[in-house]
Protein backbone atom coordinates (compact mmCIF):
# COMPACT_ATOMS: atom_id res chain seq x y z
CA UNK A 1 0.00 0.00 0.00
CA UNK A 2 2.97 2.38 0.91
CA UNK A 3 4.13 1.21 -2.37
CA UNK A 4 0.85 2.66 -4.05
CA UNK A 5 0.77 5.41 -2.33
CA UNK A 6 4.74 6.61 -3.48
CA UNK A 7 4.57 5.03 -6.65
CA UNK A 8 1.08 7.78 -7.29
CA UNK A 9 2.87 10.51 -5.62
CA UNK A 10 6.07 9.93 -8.04
CA UNK A 11 3.72 9.71 -10.93
CA UNK A 12 1.62 12.89 -10.06
CA UNK A 13 4.68 14.96 -9.39
CA UNK A 14 5.65 14.30 -12.82
CA UNK A 15 2.47 14.63 -14.25
CA UNK A 16 1.98 18.09 -12.89
CA UNK A 17 5.49 18.74 -14.12
CA UNK A 18 6.01 19.58 -10.64
CA UNK A 19 9.67 18.45 -10.88
CA UNK A 20 10.40 21.20 -13.52
CA UNK A 21 8.87 24.00 -11.81
CA UNK A 22 9.84 23.91 -8.28
CA UNK A 23 13.12 21.95 -8.59
CA UNK A 24 15.31 25.32 -8.29
CA UNK A 25 13.40 25.28 -4.97
CA UNK A 26 13.54 21.65 -3.61
CA UNK A 27 16.94 20.59 -5.08
CA UNK A 28 19.21 22.44 -2.60
CA UNK A 29 22.31 21.36 -2.97
CA UNK A 30 22.30 17.93 -3.87
CA UNK A 31 21.63 14.55 -2.17
CA UNK A 32 23.40 11.96 -0.31
CA UNK A 33 22.35 8.76 -2.03
CA UNK A 34 21.77 5.53 0.48
CA UNK A 35 22.35 1.54 -0.77
CA UNK A 36 22.87 -1.69 0.74
CA UNK A 37 23.06 -4.10 -1.82
CA UNK A 38 24.25 -4.29 -5.29
CA UNK A 39 23.49 -7.61 -6.31
CA UNK A 40 22.33 -9.49 -9.55
CA UNK A 41 18.55 -9.84 -9.57
CA UNK A 42 16.68 -13.18 -8.22
CA UNK A 43 13.49 -14.28 -9.53
CA UNK A 44 11.44 -14.90 -6.56
CA UNK A 45 8.06 -13.66 -5.60
CA UNK A 46 8.85 -13.80 -1.38
CA UNK A 47 12.00 -11.36 -1.34
CA UNK A 48 10.31 -8.52 1.88
CA UNK A 49 14.03 -6.97 1.43
CA UNK A 50 14.14 -6.34 -2.18
CA UNK A 51 13.60 -2.66 -1.55
CA UNK A 52 17.52 -2.86 0.27
CA UNK A 53 18.63 -4.23 -3.39
CA UNK A 54 19.67 -2.81 -6.67
CA UNK A 55 21.25 -4.67 -9.49
CA UNK A 56 24.68 -3.52 -10.98
CA UNK A 57 23.11 -2.37 -14.67
CA UNK A 58 20.52 0.09 -12.29
CA UNK A 59 23.64 1.60 -10.57
CA UNK A 60 25.66 1.68 -13.69
CA UNK A 61 22.48 3.60 -15.29
CA UNK A 62 21.97 5.79 -11.57
CA UNK A 63 25.56 6.90 -12.29
CA UNK A 64 24.80 7.76 -15.50
CA UNK A 65 21.61 9.42 -14.73
CA UNK A 66 23.45 12.06 -11.87
CA UNK A 67 26.24 13.03 -13.99
CA UNK A 68 23.96 13.67 -17.16
CA UNK A 69 21.61 15.38 -14.85
CA UNK A 70 24.95 17.69 -13.89
CA UNK A 71 25.31 16.52 -9.93
CA UNK A 72 28.92 16.31 -9.04
CA UNK A 73 29.87 12.94 -7.61
CA UNK A 74 31.76 14.19 -4.50
CA UNK A 75 33.29 11.95 -1.38
CA UNK A 76 31.90 12.34 2.45
CA UNK A 77 34.83 14.08 3.15
CA UNK A 78 34.16 16.85 0.65
CA UNK A 79 29.96 17.44 1.83
CA UNK A 80 31.02 19.31 5.02
CA UNK A 81 32.77 21.72 3.28
CA UNK A 82 30.27 21.92 0.07
CA UNK A 83 27.07 22.95 2.64
CA UNK A 84 29.39 25.33 4.50
CA UNK A 85 30.39 26.99 1.66
CA UNK A 86 27.72 26.08 -1.31
CA UNK A 87 27.54 26.17 -5.03
CA UNK A 88 24.43 26.23 -5.76
CA UNK A 89 25.48 26.19 -9.26
CA UNK A 90 27.15 22.70 -9.14
CA UNK A 91 24.70 20.36 -7.21
CA UNK A 92 26.71 17.18 -5.40
CA UNK A 93 25.90 13.47 -4.87
CA UNK A 94 27.35 11.73 -2.41
CA UNK A 95 26.97 7.75 -2.73
CA UNK A 96 26.75 5.93 0.27
CA UNK A 97 26.57 2.01 1.08
CA UNK A 98 25.31 0.55 4.65
CA UNK A 99 26.22 -2.64 6.83
CA UNK A 100 29.68 -3.67 4.90
CA UNK A 101 28.20 -6.40 2.20
CA UNK A 102 30.79 -8.70 0.20
CA UNK A 103 28.44 -7.68 -2.74
CA UNK A 104 29.59 -3.95 -2.75
CA UNK A 105 33.33 -5.39 -3.64
CA UNK A 106 31.60 -7.92 -5.96
CA UNK A 107 28.79 -6.11 -7.57
CA UNK A 108 29.54 -2.49 -7.22
CA UNK A 109 33.18 -1.56 -7.29
CA UNK A 110 33.15 -2.09 -10.64
CA UNK A 111 30.70 0.26 -11.70
CA UNK A 112 32.05 2.83 -9.11
CA UNK A 113 35.36 2.51 -11.04
CA UNK A 114 33.67 1.99 -14.66
CA UNK A 115 32.25 5.88 -13.64
CA UNK A 116 35.23 7.04 -11.38
CA UNK A 117 32.70 7.76 -8.60
CA UNK A 118 33.57 8.42 -5.13
CA UNK A 119 31.78 6.09 -2.36
CA UNK A 120 31.21 5.81 1.24
CA UNK A 121 31.11 2.71 3.30
CA UNK A 122 29.16 2.56 6.69
CA UNK A 123 30.87 -0.29 8.55
CA UNK A 124 29.32 -2.34 11.40
CA UNK A 125 32.37 -4.06 13.31
CA UNK A 126 29.76 -7.26 14.52
CA UNK A 127 28.75 -7.91 10.86
CA UNK A 128 32.60 -7.72 9.78
CA UNK A 129 33.54 -10.38 12.83
CA UNK A 130 30.24 -12.53 11.98
CA UNK A 131 29.29 -11.71 15.10
CA UNK A 132 25.88 -9.10 15.15
CA UNK A 133 22.89 -10.91 13.15
CA UNK A 134 21.43 -9.02 10.43
CA UNK A 135 17.82 -9.68 12.32
CA UNK A 136 15.54 -8.28 9.36
CA UNK A 137 16.98 -11.32 6.45
CA UNK A 138 16.91 -14.07 9.25
CA UNK A 139 13.49 -13.09 9.74
CA UNK A 140 12.79 -13.42 6.00
CA UNK A 141 15.03 -16.49 5.63
CA UNK A 142 12.53 -18.28 8.37
CA UNK A 143 9.59 -17.41 6.86
CA UNK A 144 10.68 -18.31 3.76
CA UNK A 145 11.51 -21.80 4.82
CA UNK A 146 8.35 -22.80 7.11
CA UNK A 147 4.79 -23.26 6.16
CA UNK A 148 3.93 -22.81 10.08
CA UNK A 149 5.18 -20.25 12.85
CA UNK A 150 4.55 -20.16 16.16
CA UNK A 151 5.22 -16.67 17.90
CA UNK A 152 4.51 -15.23 21.23
CA UNK A 153 4.77 -11.64 21.33
CA UNK A 154 3.51 -9.37 24.46
CA UNK A 155 2.33 -11.99 26.10
CA UNK A 156 0.12 -12.57 23.14
CA UNK A 157 0.44 -16.34 21.20
CA UNK A 158 0.60 -15.75 17.45
CA UNK A 159 0.04 -18.52 14.49
CA UNK A 160 0.91 -18.00 11.08
CA UNK A 161 -0.01 -20.41 8.26
CA UNK A 162 2.35 -19.28 5.72
CA UNK A 163 2.28 -21.96 2.76
CA UNK A 164 1.98 -19.24 0.38
CA UNK A 165 4.19 -15.98 -1.01
CA UNK A 166 1.33 -14.17 -0.02
CA UNK A 167 0.67 -15.32 3.26
CA UNK A 168 4.28 -14.92 3.60
CA UNK A 169 4.57 -11.51 2.35
CA UNK A 170 1.64 -10.60 4.79
CA UNK A 171 3.26 -12.63 8.14
CA UNK A 172 6.70 -10.80 6.82
CA UNK A 173 5.38 -7.28 6.98
CA UNK A 174 2.85 -7.88 10.22
CA UNK A 175 6.07 -9.61 12.22
CA UNK A 176 8.28 -7.04 10.80
CA UNK A 177 6.61 -3.61 12.42
CA UNK A 178 5.59 -5.06 15.51
CA UNK A 179 9.49 -6.03 16.06
CA UNK A 180 10.31 -2.66 14.67
CA UNK A 181 8.12 -0.77 17.36
CA UNK A 182 9.20 -3.15 20.40
CA UNK A 183 12.65 -2.95 22.58
CA UNK A 184 15.52 -4.20 20.88
CA UNK A 185 16.30 -7.28 23.36
CA UNK A 186 12.98 -8.68 22.75
CA UNK A 187 13.35 -7.93 18.89
CA UNK A 188 16.40 -10.14 19.19
CA UNK A 189 15.04 -12.57 21.21
CA UNK A 190 12.33 -13.30 19.39
CA UNK A 191 14.72 -13.70 16.55
CA UNK A 192 16.95 -16.85 17.67
CA UNK A 193 13.20 -18.16 18.13
CA UNK A 194 12.21 -18.00 15.12
CA UNK A 195 15.29 -19.14 13.55
CA UNK A 196 15.84 -22.45 15.95
CA UNK A 197 11.73 -23.09 14.57
CA UNK A 198 13.62 -22.97 11.31
CA UNK A 199 16.76 -24.70 11.89
CA UNK A 200 19.13 -22.42 11.16
CA UNK A 201 22.09 -20.49 12.68
CA UNK A 202 21.58 -16.41 13.03
CA UNK A 203 24.43 -15.97 11.94
CA UNK A 204 24.82 -17.98 9.10
CA UNK A 205 23.74 -14.64 6.80
CA UNK A 206 26.21 -12.39 8.45
CA UNK A 207 28.93 -14.69 7.56
CA UNK A 208 27.56 -15.62 4.18
CA UNK A 209 26.93 -11.91 3.14
CA UNK A 210 29.03 -9.34 4.79
CA UNK A 211 33.04 -8.21 3.86
CA UNK A 212 35.35 -9.60 6.93
CA UNK A 213 38.02 -7.59 8.24
CA UNK A 214 40.65 -8.57 5.21
CA UNK A 215 38.15 -7.40 2.63
CA UNK A 216 37.64 -4.40 4.72
CA UNK A 217 40.91 -3.23 4.78
CA UNK A 218 41.38 -4.37 0.60
CA UNK A 219 37.86 -1.89 -0.02
CA UNK A 220 39.86 0.46 2.75
CA UNK A 221 42.93 0.51 0.01
CA UNK A 222 40.73 1.98 -2.97
CA UNK A 223 41.09 5.27 -3.71
CA UNK A 224 37.21 5.62 -4.35
CA UNK A 225 36.13 4.34 -1.49
CA UNK A 226 36.11 5.86 2.15
CA UNK A 227 35.25 3.87 5.17
CA UNK A 228 32.90 4.87 7.64
CA UNK A 229 31.54 3.60 11.12
CA UNK A 230 27.74 2.33 11.43
CA UNK A 231 28.25 1.16 15.15
CA UNK A 232 29.20 -2.48 16.80
CA UNK A 233 25.83 -4.59 16.68
CA UNK A 234 23.46 -2.50 14.29
CA UNK A 235 20.57 -1.24 17.40
CA UNK A 236 18.70 1.57 16.92
CA UNK A 237 19.94 3.69 19.39
CA UNK A 238 17.69 5.39 20.32
CA UNK A 239 16.04 3.11 21.99
CA UNK A 240 19.32 2.61 24.47
CA UNK A 241 20.51 4.01 27.15
CA UNK A 242 23.03 7.35 26.74
CA UNK A 243 26.18 5.15 27.85
CA UNK A 244 25.18 2.06 25.47
CA UNK A 245 24.46 4.34 22.60
CA UNK A 246 27.93 6.40 23.43
CA UNK A 247 30.32 2.88 23.48
CA UNK A 248 28.53 1.61 19.83
CA UNK A 249 29.27 5.18 18.34
CA UNK A 250 32.63 5.78 19.97
CA UNK A 251 33.87 2.61 19.76
CA UNK A 252 32.93 1.38 16.40
CA UNK A 253 35.00 4.51 14.88
CA UNK A 254 38.11 3.43 17.00
CA UNK A 255 37.62 -0.09 16.16
CA UNK A 256 37.58 0.18 12.36
CA UNK A 257 40.31 2.73 12.44
CA UNK A 258 42.23 0.09 14.09
CA UNK A 259 41.73 -2.51 11.36
CA UNK A 260 42.13 0.00 8.26
CA UNK A 261 44.64 2.47 9.74
CA UNK A 262 42.53 5.13 8.50
CA UNK A 263 41.05 7.93 10.38
CA UNK A 264 37.38 7.41 10.57
CA UNK A 265 35.22 10.54 10.07
CA UNK A 266 31.65 9.58 8.68
CA UNK A 267 29.16 7.85 10.75
CA UNK A 268 25.51 6.28 9.69
CA UNK A 269 22.59 5.57 12.16
CA UNK A 270 21.45 2.12 12.01
CA UNK A 271 17.57 1.76 10.99
CA UNK A 272 18.13 5.68 10.87
CA UNK A 273 14.76 6.74 11.24
CA UNK A 274 13.41 9.16 13.98
CA UNK A 275 12.62 6.44 16.54
CA UNK A 276 16.37 5.07 15.83
CA UNK A 277 18.42 7.92 15.86
CA UNK A 278 17.54 11.14 17.80
CA UNK A 279 19.27 14.61 19.02
CA UNK A 280 20.71 12.92 21.94
CA UNK A 281 22.82 10.12 19.21
CA UNK A 282 23.24 13.35 16.98
CA UNK A 283 25.41 14.74 20.03
CA UNK A 284 27.13 11.88 20.28
CA UNK A 285 28.32 11.29 17.30
CA UNK A 286 29.31 15.21 16.99
CA UNK A 287 31.34 14.60 20.15
CA UNK A 288 32.85 11.67 19.20
CA UNK A 289 34.53 13.59 16.64
CA UNK A 290 32.89 12.24 13.26
CA UNK A 291 32.90 15.29 10.61
CA UNK A 292 29.27 14.09 9.62
CA UNK A 293 26.41 11.50 10.44
CA UNK A 294 23.68 10.48 8.33
CA UNK A 295 20.07 9.14 8.85
CA UNK A 296 17.26 7.75 6.59
CA UNK A 297 15.71 10.63 7.20
CA UNK A 298 14.17 11.37 3.33
CA UNK A 299 15.46 14.57 1.97
CA UNK A 300 17.81 16.65 0.01
CA UNK A 301 21.01 18.86 1.07
CA UNK A 302 20.39 22.68 1.95
CA UNK A 303 22.83 25.26 3.29
CA UNK A 304 20.71 25.29 6.33
CA UNK A 305 22.48 21.76 7.24
CA UNK A 306 25.36 23.44 7.80
CA UNK A 307 24.86 23.51 11.97
CA UNK A 308 23.19 20.00 11.37
CA UNK A 309 26.06 17.95 10.24
CA UNK A 310 25.28 14.96 12.34
CA UNK A 311 21.98 14.49 11.35
CA UNK A 312 22.07 14.67 7.40
CA UNK A 313 18.84 13.46 5.05
CA UNK A 314 19.46 10.68 2.49
CA UNK A 315 18.16 9.71 -0.16
CA UNK A 316 17.40 5.66 -0.51
CA UNK A 317 17.57 4.21 -3.61
CA UNK A 318 14.91 2.15 -3.58
CA UNK A 319 14.87 -1.18 -5.13
CA UNK A 320 11.27 -1.38 -5.83
CA UNK A 321 11.85 1.66 -8.28
CA UNK A 322 14.68 0.50 -10.12
CA UNK A 323 14.23 2.99 -13.29
CA UNK A 324 15.62 6.05 -14.20
CA UNK A 325 11.81 7.83 -14.79
CA UNK A 326 11.87 7.72 -10.92
CA UNK A 327 15.06 8.97 -9.62
CA UNK A 328 14.94 11.53 -11.88
CA UNK A 329 11.73 12.96 -10.39
CA UNK A 330 13.32 12.04 -6.97
CA UNK A 331 16.51 14.25 -7.94
CA UNK A 332 14.53 17.24 -8.54
CA UNK A 333 13.56 16.79 -4.46
CA UNK A 334 10.09 17.75 -5.12
CA UNK A 335 9.09 14.35 -3.46
CA UNK A 336 11.07 15.49 -0.22
CA UNK A 337 9.07 18.26 -0.40
CA UNK A 338 6.05 17.82 -0.21
CA UNK A 339 6.90 14.93 2.79
CA UNK A 340 8.79 17.02 4.97
CA UNK A 341 6.11 19.78 4.15
CA UNK A 342 8.23 22.31 2.54
CA UNK A 343 10.44 22.27 5.53
CA UNK A 344 14.14 22.23 4.30
CA UNK A 345 15.51 20.36 8.32
CA UNK A 346 14.15 17.80 9.80
CA UNK A 347 16.31 16.87 12.38
CA UNK A 348 14.25 17.27 15.36
ZN1 LIG B 1 22.39 -0.61 8.42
Amino acid sequence: MKHLMFSFGLNAVRLLRLDRLLSSHTQGLGAILMLHHVRPFTAQNFVPNRLLEITPEFLDELLALVRARGFEIISMDEVPERICHPKPASPFVAITLDDGYADLVQHALPVFKKHQAAFTAYITTGFADGTAPLWWLDLEFAIQKMDFISLEMDGIKFDYNIQNDYKKTTAFKAIYWRLRNSPECFLRKVIVALAKQAGFDPLNSTRQLCLNWDGIRALAKEPLATIGAHTLTHPMLAKHEPAFAKDEIERSKAIIARETGKDILHFAYPVGDKTSAAQRDFTVAKTARFATAVTTRPGMIFAEHADHLHALPRLSINGLFQNTRDMDTLLSGVPFAFFNRGQKLNVN
